[in-house]
């Protein structure tokens, strides 16, 4: 009848449970200085995201090269992070079942353990659904019935991962068009999902009226854009601390997951605390 009473002790998850820390790139289009920049970084998250377009259509390396690299790259990566790979449009390397064509070079990065175009992710009290570019209309319905088939089983958070962002969205906005998909925006209003995380429009976050971070109902779209160099433009999102940040050439912006988004979305003036205690936790990288 001693130490302290069981109720004391039973149910509340941990810390460490309900939180997730993610880092979201995409649109590196075979940077390796991008590509390096990410090895290193990734053992600070939980969850690395490469939401498409790794490799390049217009580079002057060979396309066979590029593959071979790549995937050194991301199994490097997926030695120290929880890492998911979703495919755009410069993925693309030969037709699939339905002759529609697919990131065909990603099969047998499922053996070091990265989530997967149609593959999907437990992680905490989240799930991420993985979806392919879609390059026609076979594809479609798979996305269409993965989202469905993962609606049944949805937990607290769920965040899906798709190269192109909605249509009619600032992180579709090329300063002149969207060039979102109205298909996905059609399938966030059905579902509503917590997160969806994009690219595939460069210059979104960079130009006027364009953004990194819009709200569709209750959905957060996110696209980090597309600048040159080391490091990409990236987002990092603290379940824990309920924030996404955006770093970028033009900055540093962050919203709070759960309140309203405001625009114009006040620039930072310096790294959150949270976020510097990520850059310094954790071991460094071999
Ligand atoms: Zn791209």
């Amino acid at each position: 009848m001693h130490g302290p009473a069981p109720a004391m002790l039973v149910l509340l998850p941990s810390v460490a449970e309900l939180s997730m820390r993610c880092l979201l790139v995409a649109d590196l289009h075979y940077s390796l200085p991008q590509l390096d920049w990410v090895a290193q970084a990734a053992h600070r998250y939980d969850v690395t995201i490469l939401a498409g377009d790794l490799l390049d259509l217009a580079s002057m390396v060979d396309f066979e090269a590029q593959i071979l690299v790549a995937q050194r790259y991301v199994r490097k990566i997926a030695a120290s992070t929880r890492l998911i790979l979703s495919s755009g449009n410069h993925d693309l390397d030969a037709p699939g079942p339905d002759g529609e064509k697919i990131a065909a070079w990603f099969g047998d990065l499922a053996e070091d353990g990265v989530v997967l175009d149609g593959g999907s992710l437990v992680q905490g009290d989240t799930l991420f659904t993985v979806c392919p570019w879609w390059d026609g209309p076979a594809t479609r319905e798979r996305i269409e019935a993965q989202i469905a088939a993962d609606a049944l089983r949805r937990p607290a958070r769920w965040i899906w991962v798709h190269h192109a962002p909605p249509k009619e969205s600032p992180v579709s906005w090329t300063g002149k068009a969207s060039l979102g998909d109205p298909e996905l925006a059609a399938w966030i209003e059905r579902y509503a999902p917590d997160i969806v995380l994009s690219g595939h429009v460069h210059q979104s976050p960079f130009v006027r009226d364009g953004s990194w971070a819009d709200r569709i109902g209750s959905t957060w779209v996110f696209n980090a854009g597309h600048q040159y160099g080391a490091p990409p433009a990236h987002i990092v999102i603290d379940t824990q601390v309920g924030q996404a940040l955006w770093i970028s050439a033009m900055g540093l912006q962050a919203v709070a997951l759960d309140q309203p988004l405001e625009r114009p979305i006040a620039p930072l003036p310096r790294m959150p605390e949270w976020f510097m205690a990520t850059l310094e936790a954790g071991p460094t990288p071999a």
